[in-house]
């Protein structure tokens, strides 16, 4: 999938889409020294909207905390900026936005704490990220990383290179994604999505110390489940457990609710999107346009 738009925005310009470049030297390309989000905008009563704009705006600014990244914007300039990018680039169908802060220093050495940072902004059109409904996927025999060497909690670029060796290996032997074991051995999360499984009519996912990425699409399910009065479970979860859970699905902001169909060639119960994960996926549907008045406040109007 190639991307493109007119406008991105860098440290605080609209820049011309292809004059958005950084040198090959710039830091963060060797060290992956930098942290990213991953934003949708849908249509939304007449207009476009941002889901959880400022939500994901906060954990940007958090992770940077960690790897003491400085930025100079706060969370509403870098909404606002979003917002911006948006009507500039006069999109008004699902779209996908990509804020990245990173160390743009040209330097060989790894001080990103007495060096600089830019922050971007990139939007472009995009409606599903997988091309398929209900994915077969597999366990991988790569672990995630942990909170002792490179934190799952942020979203630092340089995280993104576990999450390609279980992608590439998943690819080769012809699955649609992966899902990692945390040091532990129990289930941690997908390469760039959380999980849950659904036991009983209740959802169980993995808590936050089994090294994941405390997902934004995660807690919106986890609060529209409390409002449906479906229960939810945070807990480690067994390798064996997920083969013989009721339903499995990945959440994410791009990924969305995504049916898991299979787990290391096992079917999941009949090999079908299950009731409470077909009623997770039309609810979220509904939410992000702008269809459920009572989840209204987490879309920002373009
Ligand atoms: N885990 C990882 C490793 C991810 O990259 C993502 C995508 N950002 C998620 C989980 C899901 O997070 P969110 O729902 O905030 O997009």
């Amino acid at each position: 999938m190639t991307v493109q738009a007119d406008y991105v925005w860098m440290d605080g310009n609209f820049v011309k889409w292809q004059d958005a470049k950084v040198h090959v030297m710039t830091r963060a390309l060797h060290y992956g020294a930098g942290v990213f989000e991953g934003i949708r905008a849908y249509p939304s009563n007449g207009g476009l909207g941002v889901f959880r704009l400022q939500d994901h705006m906060t954990r940007l600014l958090k992770s940077a905390n960690v790897y003491r990244l400085k930025c100079r914007f706060t969370v509403d300039e870098l909404c606002s900026a979003t917002l911006e990018l948006l009507r500039r680039n006069k999109i008004d169908s699902s779209a996908y936005i990509r804020p990245i802060m990173f160390s743009s220093d040209l330097a060989v050495n790894l001080d990103t704490l007495n060096g600089s940072s830019s922050i971007a902004i990139c939007t472009f059109p995009m409606e599903r990220l997988f091309e398929k409904s209900g994915l077969n996927v597999c366990v991988s025999s790569w672990r995630r990383i942990d909170d002792s060497s490179t934190p799952p909690l942020a979203k630092a670029c340089g995280n993104y290179i576990n999450s390609i060796l279980a992608k590439i290996d998943a690819s080769a032997n012809g699955f649609d994604d992966a899902i990692l074991l945390d040091r532990n051995g129990m289930v941690s999360e997908g390469t760039g999505e959380n999980i849950f499984i659904v036991k009983s009519g209740k959802l169980v996912t993995p808590s936050l110390t089994c090294s994941i990425l405390p997902g934004i699409t995660r807690d919106t399910v986890m609060v529209v489940a409390s409002d449906l009065r479906i229960g939810v479970e945070e807990r480690a979860i067994s390798r064996a457990e997920l083969y013989m859970s009721d339903e499995v699905f990945f959440t994410g902001s791009a990924a969305e609710i995504e049916p898991i169909l299979s787990i290391d060639k096992r079917t999941i119960s009949d090999g079908k999107v299950g009731p409470t994960t077909a009623k997770l996926v039309d609810i979220y549907r509904k939410i992000v346009r702008g269809k459920e008045p009572r989840y209204l406040h987490w879309i920002s109007k373009v």
